[in-house]
C-alpha cells in the first residue's frame, strides 16, 4: 500500500465509509436473521447497518459484533429460465428442483406450480411454448392469442422462451428442422410472387419459400410463417436470399435469444 493509499483509506474511515464495511455484517436485533444485514457507515468507533429482510436501522459502538459476511448464495442455475415466483415454489413447496429441466420436467414443475394455485390464471406452459413455436418467438401475438394479457403471463412467456432458447433449443423447428436445401433462386422468386400476389402457390412450391427464407424443413408451415412478415420484408428477403442471406431465418433467431 502507498501512502496514497493510506491517505485515502484513513480519509474514507473518517467519514464512515471505510472499505472494510463491505465485507462485514451483523445479527438483526429486530428479526434474528445475520445474514440479511448491510453495513454502510463505518468510522473507528461506530458502525450503522440496515437489515434488508426487516427495514430496521441499526446504530452500534460495539464493533466487535460485526463479523465477516457470510459468502453470497451461488445463483440458482434455473433462475434464468423459471420465473422467480416457480422457482421460490419449487424450492420449498415442491421439495426441489429437477437439476435438468428438459421439456417433461419443465412441463411438469409448470403443471404441478398450476395446480397449487400459487398464482392463479396463468396459461398453460405448454400452451404458452406451442403458440412461441408457432409466431416466430415473439410474445406480443403469443399473449393476444391466448387473451392472456397480465404481467404473470408475460413473465411467463419470457422465461419459457428463455428456456427455449437455452435447455429446450432442440425443440425449436428454427435450429432442430434446419436444412442444407438451397433452392434456387429463379423458383423462390417466382414462388413468393405468386404467395405475395394471391395467386395459386403448390405445396412444393411452400416448401421452397420456406427452406430458402427460413431455412428448415418442417414446423410451422411457410403460409404462417410468412404470415409472420410483411411484404415488404418477404420481398426484401427474396432479394436477400439471392445473395445468400436469410434475413427472416436471422429475426426468427433473434426473437428466441432475446
Ligand atoms: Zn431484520
Amino acid at each position: 500500500m502507498t501512502w496514497l493509499d493510506d491517505l485515502r483509506r484513513s480519509a474514507a474511515v473518517a467519514v464512515g465509509r471505510s472499505p472494510d464495511r463491505e465485507g462485514l455484517a451483523a445479527r438483526c436485533p429486530q428479526c434474528g436473521r445475520d445474514d440479511t444485514t448491510v453495513v454502510h457507515y463505518l468510522d473507528r468507533r461506530h458502525a450503522e447497518f440496515w437489515c434488508v429482510h426487516c427495514g430496521a436501522v441499526v446504530s452500534t459502538r460495539d464493533l466487535a459484533s460485526l463479523r465477516p459476511a457470510p459468502a453470497p448464495a451461488p445463483p440458482d442455475p434455473h433462475a434464468g429460465v423459471l420465473a422467480p415466483a416457480v422457482l421460490s415454489w419449487a424450492r420449498s413447496a415442491a421439495g426441489r428442483v429437477p437439476a435438468e429441466l428438459d421439456r417433461a420436467a419443465y412441463l411438469q414443475l409448470h403443471s404441478r406450480f398450476d395446480r397449487a394455485g400459487v398464482l392463479p390464471g396463468l396459461p398453460a406452459v405448454s400452451a404458452v411454448i406451442g403458440k412461441l413455436h408457432d409466431h416466430g418467438y415473439r410474445i406480443d401475438p403469443v399473449l393476444a392469442e391466448l387473451g392472456c394479457s397480465t404481467p404473470a403471463a408475460r413473465e411467463r412467456a419470457v422465461y419459457a422462451r428463455r428456456w427455449l432458447a437455452g435447455p429446450g433449443r432442440g425443440h425449436c423447428w428454427i435450429v432442430s428442422r434446419e436444412t442444407a436445401d438451397r433452392p434456387a433462386v429463379s423458383g423462390v422468386e417466382s414462388a413468393a410472387e405468386a404467395f405475395l400476389g394471391g395467386g395459386e402457390v403448390s405445396r412444393e412450391q411452400l416448401g421452397d419459400l420456406r427452406a430458402a427464407l427460413f431455412g428448415t424443413d418442417g414446423g410451422p408451415g411457410a403460409r404462417r410463417l410468412l404470415g409472420l412478415f410483411t411484404a415488404a420484408e418477404i420481398e426484401a428477403a427474396v432479394t436477400a436470399y439471392g445473395e445468400g442471406l436469410r434475413p427472416l431465418r436471422d429475426a426468427v433467431l433473434r426473437e428466441l435469444e432475446s
